[in-house]
C-alpha cells in the first residue's frame, strides 16, 4: 500500500511565490518596503503598517522552538502519530507553524535550535524543521 500523502498546500496569488521558493529549497519571508517588518505568512500588506509595498527575502532557515505540542493521535493518514506541531520563530523574526522531524517527540523543547528541512510531497516541497545544535537562542540567552 503506498504511503498516504500529508495534507498539501493550496497556493493562491499571495502564497505561490513562497511555495515556489520552497521548491528551490529556500524559505522565503515577506519584508515591508516601508517599515522593514519581516513576516509570515505572506499577505496583501504589511501587518504592522499596512503598506502594500512588499518584497521578499531568503531566510537562513534557522530558528528556535517558540511553542509546540506532541500529537499522539492520528488525525490524517498522511500524518501518522506521534508527531510534533511547533511554532518556530526564525532568526529573522517571523514565526510559522510547522513540524519538528527527525527526532523523538521527547527531544523537542522550547528554545531548542531548529533548522529547516524540505520534504518532497506530490510536487510540493514542504518546510519542516529538524533539531539543530545547542539550546540557546541566537539572540543571546544565558551566555
Ligand atoms: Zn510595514
Amino acid at each position: 500500500m503506498p504511503a498516504a500523502k500529508p495534507p498539501l498546500p493550496q497556493p493562491d496569488v499571495l502564497t505561490t511565490s513562497f511555495w515556489n521558493a520552497c521548491r528551490r529549497r529556500v524559505l522565503e519571508i515577506s519584508v515591508c518596503g516601508d517599515c522593514g517588518h519581516r513576516f509570515l505568512p505572506p499577505g496583501p500588506c504589511c501587518p504592522r503598517c499596512w503598506s502594500p509595498r512588499l518584497a521578499s527575502q531568503e531566510s537562513s532557515g534557522r530558528g528556535r522552538v517558540d511553542s509546540f505540542a506532541v500529537y499522539r493521535r492520528t488525525y490524517h493518514p498522511g500524518m501518522p502519530a506521534p508527531y510534533v506541531v511547533a511554532l518556530v520563530e526564525l532568526d529573522e523574526g517571523p514565526r510559522l507553524i510547522s513540524n519538528i522531524v527527525g527526532c523523538a517527540p521527547e527531544e523537542v523543547a522550547i528554545d531548542r535550535r531548529v533548522e529547516v528541512r524540505f520534504e518532497a510531497a506530490d510536487g510540493f516541497s514542504l518546510p519542516r524543521f529538524a533539531l539543530g545544535h545547542g539550546k540557546e537562542s541566537a539572540k543571546g540567552g544565558n551566555s
